[in-house]
């Protein structure tokens, strides 16, 4: 080894904090930043790593003339910073101090190297792991007892889709809205509407604060408060909508076999003078026009409903279907805007799975569309319970009590 191979690296490298190597192995994936090599073996030894791992300096670490590039200090004053180290092979390592190669490796092209390395460490590690998510659940009283998906229900859920939630505090990882009272009950709709604000304000307030960006929601609740959930959603926020299914062994997780369904869109023409029009899913069962409320009488039907299947209870299990039926849906809705434009009031009945009435209620836009009164099915007809784009309790015409 001749004297100018001398190599002065030594000096100061027990000066370098473990955070700033902990920091260097973290960004290079504990990689050589120059020729991308494994720096921590194939075998899980501490040994291995430290035989082939090394520090380099970019600027030399002191002045003298074996210390390279130190000559070239264009305003680093700490050299065991980690701006200016790299974590290299002992290859690697030799060839950039070399003094016949220490030409091709100025301060700059190094800090080039070190830059590029790092973004594309960052760029290909930033996908992937589990989705962190919040759970918002709806439950409501049935026959007495509180039906709600419950936080073990909710999480097995979420990791067979590999989200991971409620295992945050309880302000950012659950939200739980339970509903009391039923729906014939003295000022139901109107308490219940009340508990939906809350919960959206408290879930609100947490993707304000940076504590939740995506939302999986698990409900329990009769349709016309699942639209009225629905047209709560935020738009901006990431948004997955599960239900329970029949099916018990398939519980809240969506059973994608088999093929989606598809749904149509039955209308009628234009009318440019029709002031009410009826928006009808028919997805859970057929919706029998007969039972509409004289309020509705004439008015135009838009009615959306599955292809080649009949309306049923086990329609949506395939979550692809619940797409079909959104997309289906805004359709539907654009056309009640484009084929009667002088509506004052859409009226919207559904008879339809949890997670498609709420996709009904998110497809709804304050300003653009006219106010929607939403009917709930009672033992004779349909009954407006609630509006959607209005604070204050609807003014709803008396109707015969249900038992
Ligand atoms: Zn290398």
């Amino acid at each position: 080894m001749s004297s100018s191979d001398v190599r002065d690296t030594a000096v100061n490298r027990g000066r370098i904090k473990d955070a700033v190597r902990n920091a260097l192995w973290a960004r290079t994936a504990g990689r050589c930043t120059i020729c991308n090599r494994r720096l921590l073996g194939d075998q899980r030894t501490y040994l291995h790593s430290v035989l082939l791992a090394e520090l380099a300096h970019n600027i030399g670490a002191t002045d003298g003339d074996g210390s390279p590039r130190s000559k070239q200090n264009d305003g680093v004053d700490d050299t065991e910073a980690e701006e200016n180290l790299l974590l290299l092979c002992h290859d690697c390592h030799k060839i950039i101090d070399n003094p016949d190669h220490i030409d091709f490796f100025p301060p700059e092209k190094l800090r080039e190297i070190k830059e590029s390395f790092e973004r594309r460490v960052e760029m290909v590690t930033e996908n992937g792991g589990l989705t962190r998510t919040a759970a918002l659940r709806i439950g409501c009283l049935i026959r007495g007892s509180l039906a709600m998906a419950s936080r073990r229900e909710v999480a097995e859920t979420l990791l067979a889709v590999n989200y991971l939630g409620l295992v945050e505090t309880q302000r950012s990882g659950d939200f739980a809205c339970r509903i009391n009272g039923s729906p014939g009950g003295r000022g139901f709709w109107e308490a219940a509407q009340q508990s939906i604000d809350d919960t959206i304000a408290q879930v609100r307030q947490a993707v304000e604060s940076g504590d939740v960006d995506h939302i999986s929601v698990f409900a329990i609740a009769s349709v016309p408060l699942l639209v009225y959930l629905g047209w709560h959603l935020d738009d901006k926020t990431p948004t997955r909508l599960f239900q329970k299914h029949r099916d018990q062994f398939v519980g809240w997780s969506w059973n994608d076999q088999g093929n989606p369904v598809d749904f149509e869109i039955v209308a009628p023409e234009d009318d440019a003078s029709a002031e009410d029009v009826v928006l009808v899913c028919a997805l859970t069962s057929e919706v029998t026009h007969s039972a509409f409320p004289s309020a509705v009488d004439g008015a135009p039907v838009i009615e959306v409903r599955p292809i080649e299947h009949s309306p049923g209870p086990n329609l949506l299990s395939h979550e692809q279907s619940l797409a079909n039926f959104a997309d289906r849906w805004r359709a539907a809705l654009a056309m009640a805007e484009s084929r009667f434009p002088s509506a004052k009031r859409w009226h919207l009945i559904a008879s339809a799975p949890v997670t498609a009435s709420i996709e009904a209620g998110r497809a709804l836009v304050r300003d653009i569309h006219p106010p929607v009164t939403v009917y709930e099915r009672t033992d004779v007809a349909y009954e407006a319970v609630l509006e959607v784009y209005e604070q204050q309790a609807p003014q709803v015409p008396s109707q015969p009590r249900r038992r």
